[in-house]
């Protein structure tokens, strides 16, 4: 047993045996007792973690296999990073549909969370491109879905927690674009309305939309914050990519360093600090789509006992309320996180059983593990979210109850029939009791 395999907010801890996967034309190694594909664990709770069983390592299926220049389709293998495919396809012309806010994401992982990213009102999720892939069931049967072909085994999949079989490999459709640079703008806004009023005229010439809220501000200034949105453009002259990113959080500190005074401190700095009117610039790709991946491990900020994110979503006749709801509890408790995200989801439907994105608002926090505290006032969002009918998405989960996902994910039903009698996680076992 191996406890080096966690997930992102390194809560829970899990004891797993590891399987390291290379060939894809292998069968699934014995197993001894459940099992679980595993991308790069970025997942922040537990939907990658097996306590007590066998992680199948999927980052060694990492071969390309097969590109046309023409029509941007390309297929690889499921443990291919998301990062690896820009490297290869960007200098060509072509970009990922739909990333998230890491590249350090396998295709498998991408697909088993139908993962989103800051463009989904005009794209919707990674789903939504992925053309084809090849399941892998642990009685040996292999077979390749398609939205025509094993449709219901495609649709169980996308979205499908890793829980219906290993994703071998996937065929994507790409896009095309003119580089590597985005036009971007950035503004900050004084209220949680103007975040609603901005993201509905921004979505009719931007493809990218994203706003970071204050969420220690209350009374008149609560849901304050700064919106960013961008598209896809030319480089400008004389452009230079970025370096990579040489930071690194070196060791796990005793205690977090994120706690309310460092929170307001930043919080209110990072406001003041955002301009007032729009601020035009070209922005790489890497540091505009994917900030956080500067700091490798910064995950180690929030000390041993981890951290949980929560993001949930809200539909549009509930949204506006309910988020001033959720951002009111959230700075009464004094916690939170010093990233949070707000974003509007557009109306293009997923096309998983279990998928998280649907047309609303969605808001994304980190907090640092305080325990029974930070457990009460997660039960107290879920409140919230639940009576408007909204959804916690699981990527980033590791504490709801089974009542509240089956509530959230009516689909359940139906997916429980596509679950690989061998697989399971600590996600799965927690919801479905
Ligand atoms: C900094 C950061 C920013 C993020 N931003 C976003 C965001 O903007 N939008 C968003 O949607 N998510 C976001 N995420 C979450 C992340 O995109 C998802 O959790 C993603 O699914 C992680 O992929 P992974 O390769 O690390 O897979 P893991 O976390 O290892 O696994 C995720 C799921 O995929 C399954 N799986 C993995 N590989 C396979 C395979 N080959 N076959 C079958 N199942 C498989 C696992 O069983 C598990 O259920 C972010 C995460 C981080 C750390």
């Amino acid at each position: 047993m191996n406890d080096a395999l966690q997930s992102w907010g390194r809560y829970p801890r899990a004891r797993q045996r590891v399987i390291r996967l290379r060939d894809r034309f292998a069968p699934l190694p014995a197993l001894e007792s459940h099992a679980l594909p595993r991308g790069s664990g970025r997942s922040y709770g537990d939907v990658c973690l097996d306590d007590g069983g066998t992680l199948l390592d999927a980052r060694g299926l990492d071969r390309f296999i097969a590109f046309d220049p023409a029509t941007g389709v390309l297929r690889c293998e499921g443990g291919m990073l998301l990062g690896t495919i820009l490297d290869f396809c960007v200098p060509r012309g072509w970009f990922l549909p739909v990333v998230p806010g890491t590249r350090f994401v396998t295709v498998g992982g991408a697909i088993a969370n139908d993962v989103h990213g800051k463009n989904h009102h005009a794209s919707g999720s990674f789903g939504c491109h992925v053309r084809a892939f090849e399941l892998l069931r642990s009685d040996g049967h292999r077979f390749t879905c398609t939205d025509a072909d094993n449709a219901d085994w495609f649709a169980a999949t996308l979205g499908g927690l890793g829980l219906t079989g290993l994703i071998i490999w996937a065929e994507l459709q790409l896009r095309r674009v003119p580089g590597a640079w985005f036009d971007t703008e950035t503004l900050r806004f004084d209220r949680l309305a103007d975040f609603f009023e901005l993201s509905a005229q921004s979505a009719r010439d931007h493809e990218y939309t994203v706003a970071w809220v204050d969420c220690t501000a209350r009374g008149a200034a609560l849901g304050r914050g700064v919106f960013s949105r961008g598209n896809h453009a030319a480089p400008p002259a004389g452009a230079d990519a970025p370096r990579p990113a040489r930071l690194r959080m070196p060791f796990t500190p005793p205690f977090s360093l994120v706690n309310g005074a460092s929170l307001r401190a930043f919080n209110t700095f990072h406001f003041h600090r955002a301009p007032k009117l729009v601020r035009r610039a070209s922005r790489h790709y890497l540091p505009w789509l994917f900030p956080l991946d500067h700091i490798r491990e910064w995950n180690r900020m929030y000390g041993p006992r981890g951290f949980l994110q929560y993001q949930c979503v809200l539909p549009p006749a509930t949204a506006q309320d309910g988020v001033r709801e959720l951002l009111e509890r959230i700075a009464a408790s004094g916690t939170g996180s010093f990233l949070a995200v707000l974003k509007q989801f557009g109306g293009m439907p997923s096309r998983g059983l279990l998928s998280f994105p649907r047309p609303g608002t969605t808001l994304a926090l980190d907090f640092a593990n305080q325990g029974q505290r930070t457990f009460e006032l997660l039960d107290r969002l879920d409140d919230v979210v639940a009576g408007a009918s909204g959804a916690v998405y699981p990527a980033k989960d590791a504490r709801m109850s089974g009542e509240r996902f089956r509530q959230y994910f009516p689909g359940w039903r139906q997916f429980e029939a596509f679950i690989d009698p061998a697989f399971s996680s600590g996600f799965w076992r927690r919801v479905s009791l």
